[in-house]
């Protein structure tokens, strides 16, 4: 229902007003700030529209949830039919969604990797992949990466690689350490006999969508087989075609030892998460005690359904090779932009439509996704690098809403340049 302008306000004015009071006071004034206070009412495909009826072009995607786009149809249909049969777990008898979404995610998964844990989040994933290293492997250590992220609860929180996140909270998990992401070598100087695992991202998401030089994750599987250590890939953002391959790792042709998922993984409609790994991994974990992790809402019917229907239709529409081709065709116009405005515009970097646009300040970042937002474009901001603006779109989306986005940008981007040349020049 679309409300008229004196009642938007209204409800803008009291949803400001309880987040204020009931959920986040900061929150409440960046987006207040930002000029998104009214709130958002239903979505559909690309499309997000607020309470006063304006259309945005998502092109934040929920941080890559919505690769399907928003409600998708395949997706909140069986989500539906399984509703009407049931919607939680008894935990007494076995699941056939259970069965039937484990069984198909192993038949996308790369390699070897058959079973699956499902849960409800990306950094549930993440802390069942951790303790799955520490019960092979006996060992205490973990490395992560310079910026990495892989969640925000302590196991999660540990391997991420951003202090901002972690102080106050320390004690965190001991013996973490980080690396640069992409340079095999300082891996190899790190690395021990203490390291039960080595946990990437295969593009970093947060950190500004870094791409690692193409030997790079081959090097880690070495560098990781020489000294006894497991090598999880962080999969939760990339899974599921986003960067134009069903997982980002089939580009570097590394086999992970345990993957992590989520996002994607719920087709946009439901919470969900998993790891997956090996026969061996898995008899680690679960061969002496099949409950030694156990969860009550995961790999719920509902959940399931979505799984199942998410897998489908990415495979069914082509999604994969999609992403492939349009984040060819993102990256093009992104780069026309950075040449037009080299001196805002560090680098546009990408894989399939998991776009970065490096800005020269953090400052001019934010002015383009205000920007963004004024064309009724929705962009992302970077937790761990915040001079990045992501470009995350469903990958269901047309060439010429691509486009449309493509062009939005540009708008910004121009319009953040004449703002900073007019204070500059109201200055001398
Ligand atoms: N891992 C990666 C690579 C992520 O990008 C995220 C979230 O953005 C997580 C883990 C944590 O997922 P969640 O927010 O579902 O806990």
């Amino acid at each position: 229902m679309i409300l008229d302008e004196a009642a938007v306000e209204q409800l803008s004015e009291q949803t400001v007003d309880k987040y204020r009071k009931y959920v986040n006071p900061g929150i409440a004034g960046i987006l207040s700030f930002s000029g998104f206070s009214v709130p958002e009412d239903h979505a559909a495909g690309c499309y997000i529209w607020d309470a006063s009826g304006r259309k945005f072009l998502d092109c934040v995607g929920g941080y890559g949830a919505f690769s399907l786009g928003h409600l998708n149809p395949k997706v909140v249909g069986a989500v539906k039919q399984q509703l009407e049969k049931e919607a939680l777990k008894s935990h007494f008898f076995m699941s056939t969604t259970l069965a039937d979404a484990c069984e198909l995610l192993a038949s996308v998964l790369p390699g070897d990797i058959e079973y699956s844990f499902i849960c409800n989040s990306g950094t549930e994933a993440v802390e069942g992949a951790l303790k799955c290293a520490r019960v092979l492997t006996g060992r205490p250590e973990f490395i992560g990466a310079i910026n990495g992220f892989h969640g925000k609860s302590f196991g999660s929180l540990s391997v991420s690689g951003r202090d901002v996140y972690k102080q106050g909270f320390e004690p965190l998990l001991p013996e973490t350490r980080h690396v640069p992401f992409g340079d095999a070598d300082a891996l190899a100087d790190v690395i021990s006999e203490r390291t039960a695992a080595v946990i990437l991202e295969v593009v970093q998401g947060e950190a500004g969508v870094n791409i690692a030089p193409g030997d790079y994750f081959s090097k880690v599987r070495e560098i990781c087989d020489a000294n006894g250590s497991l090598l999880i890939l962080d999969e939760v953002r990339t899974g599921f075609g986003r960067t134009g391959k069903m997982f980002a790792s089939e580009h570097y042709g590394v086999q992970p030892d345990i993957v992590t998922m989520a996002k994607a993984l719920g087709g946009g409609v439901m919470p969900v998460g998993a790891f997956s790994s090996t026969e061996r991994v898995w008899d680690a974990m679960f061969g002496k005690n099949p409950y030694l992790h156990s969860t009550t809402f995961g790999g719920n019917p509902l959940a399931c359904a979505a799984i199942i229907a998410a897998i489908k239709t990415t495979i069914e529409q082509g999604l994969v090779e999609r992403s492939r081709a349009l984040g060819e065709r993102l990256l093009s116009g992104l780069r026309d932009v950075h040449k037009k405005y080299p001196w805002l515009v560090k680098e546009v970097r990408g894989m399939g439509l998991l776009a970065g646009i490096e800005f020269a300040e953090e400052d001019i970042a934010a002015l383009v996704i205000a920007g963004c937002g004024r064309r009724d474009l929705l962009a992302a901001y970077s937790l761990n690098n915040p001079k990045v603006v992501r470009i995350e779109p469903p990958l269901i989306i047309t060439e010429s809403e691509l486009d449309t986005a493509i062009s939005r940008i540009s708008e910004a981007i121009e319009e953040t340049g004449a703002m900073i040349e007019a204070i500059g020049s109201d200055c001398e």
